[in-house]
């Protein structure tokens, strides 16, 4: 298990919350010190623009923001020019999926599924309705797991993009996308993989996986809001068209043309987000400092601790006890999980009720919303005592009525 005591040292939330149980890194996680520090450095020590001022500072911040390109880069084992910073895992899959409004048509197929959070399936879904190409989705099975038998039903020779989850923030299952995109590939289909939930989780590796695009957010990997990545395969992005047009991503301009620059900087118009990218950078090594074989002990351990006491507690109903991430996701019976949530927040326990941006999976479950919690590296088997505590005053609570 991780020293939590040591860890929570390096985050300064604990230090202004000293009764904070913090159970909803699935939305954001909490940000450490030294992502904080790297961010006030470049506030407080340079706070200039980069790639366009002619002194040091400017230098410095160039320096600063490039190199956490190619701290981005190793993490996920890409190249350089193949790691573009945008504003969240949203904007980069929007970015890939409006690049296709123009490749595809009628009679192409596009496959995603029920798993997706709205970022990964909703712009596909508008590429669908502009260009009239049809999209699947892989029926998932009794678990709610995509699988590779399901995605072969829906693959097809028509098929021209694929677009999934790596990790589900509903259901917390790991994704097969290593098998699917190989399949993805023999029909010559892109795959787009959203890697916003497996970041935080285990190491990614884009070359073994062979995936086309990759997305994943800052925030949720300890870093700052605001801050994200697109991955594409080099030859993918040189073919692909900018979503945005302005400063700094052309290299000549006449009256009536523009020559972009090459990849990544024809995707980054404008100033970009700097300190962003040089708390992320940060947020990467801290936790390399770490390293995923123990952030996932860690939260193997505390999750398979939470699910045993969930066990003997009647009155709820726990919808992913098989995830292979630390994400509980569960309803207490006849509470809804706002009214539930309030009980939570009163105890300092702070969980996620609602849809999760997932209204698809919420469905498939037969609800209208749910209550999930997630664990992490800088929670403790304290924390899932309080998180049961809560549970338990919750059904107290909600039957005395
Ligand atoms: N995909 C998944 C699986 C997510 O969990 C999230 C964030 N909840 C997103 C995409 C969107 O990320 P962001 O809001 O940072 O753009």
């Amino acid at each position: 298990m991780l020293d939590v005591k040591v860890i929570r040292q390096n985050f300064p939330i604990y230090e202004h919350n000293k009764d904070l149980v913090y159970l909803d890194t699935g939305a954001s996680s909490l940000k450490p010190k030294a992502v904080i520090d790297q961010v006030d450095h470049y506030y407080s020590n340079l706070g200039v623009n980069v790639h366009r001022g002619v002194y040091g500072l400017s230098y410095e911040a160039t320096d600063l923001y490039e190199e956490a390109r190619t701290t981005v880069a190793k993490f996920i084992n890409a190249n350089f020019d193949e790691v573009v910073f945008t504003r969240g895992t949203t904007a980069s899959l929007n970015m890939v999926a409006q690049s296709y409004l123009s490749v595809l048509k009628e009679g192409d197929e596009i496959i995603t599924s029920e798993l997706e959070h709205h970022s990964s399936m909703l712009p596909w879904l508008n590429v669908s309705k502009k260009t009239n190409a049809k999209l699947n989705y892989v029926k998932l099975n009794d678990e709610g797991r995509i699988t590779v038998e399901a995605f072969k039903d829906v693959l097809t020779t028509n098929t021209k993009v694929v677009a999934l989850t790596y990790v589900s923030n509903v259901m917390g299952y790991i994704t097969p996308i290593e098998e699917i995109i190989k399949l993805a590939h023999e029909v010559g289909a892109v795959v787009i993989v959203d890697a916003a939930q497996a970041a935080p989780h285990m190491p990614i590796n884009v070359k073994s996986l062979d995936c086309d695009y990759l997305a994943f957010s800052g925030h949720k990997i300890l870093g700052p809001t605001g801050i994200g990545v697109l991955y594409g395969k080099k030859h993918l992005l040189d073919q692909m068209e900018p979503s945005e047009y302005g400063g700094d991503m052309v290299d000549f301009v006449v009256k009536d043309n523009a020559k972009w620059k090459d990849t990544p900087y024809k995707f980054e118009a404008g100033t970009p987000i700097i300190s962003g990218a040089i708390g992320l950078s940060s947020a990467i090594k801290y936790l390399m400092s770490i390293g995923f074989e123990a952030i996932e002990a860690h939260t193997k351990e505390l999750h398979r601790y939470t699910l045993e006491k969930l066990k003997d507690i009647k009155g709820i109903e726990v919808y992913n006890s098989k995830s292979d991430t630390g994400i509980i996701t569960f309803n207490i019976i006849g509470v809804h999980p706002h009214d539930a949530a309030s009980i939570f927040d009163k105890n300092k326990v702070c969980i996620r009720a609602g849809h999760h941006c997932a209204q698809l999976i919420t469905k498939w479950l037969g609800q209208i919303a749910t209550l999930r919690a997630t664990l992490y590296i800088y929670n403790n088997y304290e924390d899932c005592d309080r998180f049961i505590d809560s549970v338990k005053e919750t059904i107290d609570f909600f039957n005395q009525f």
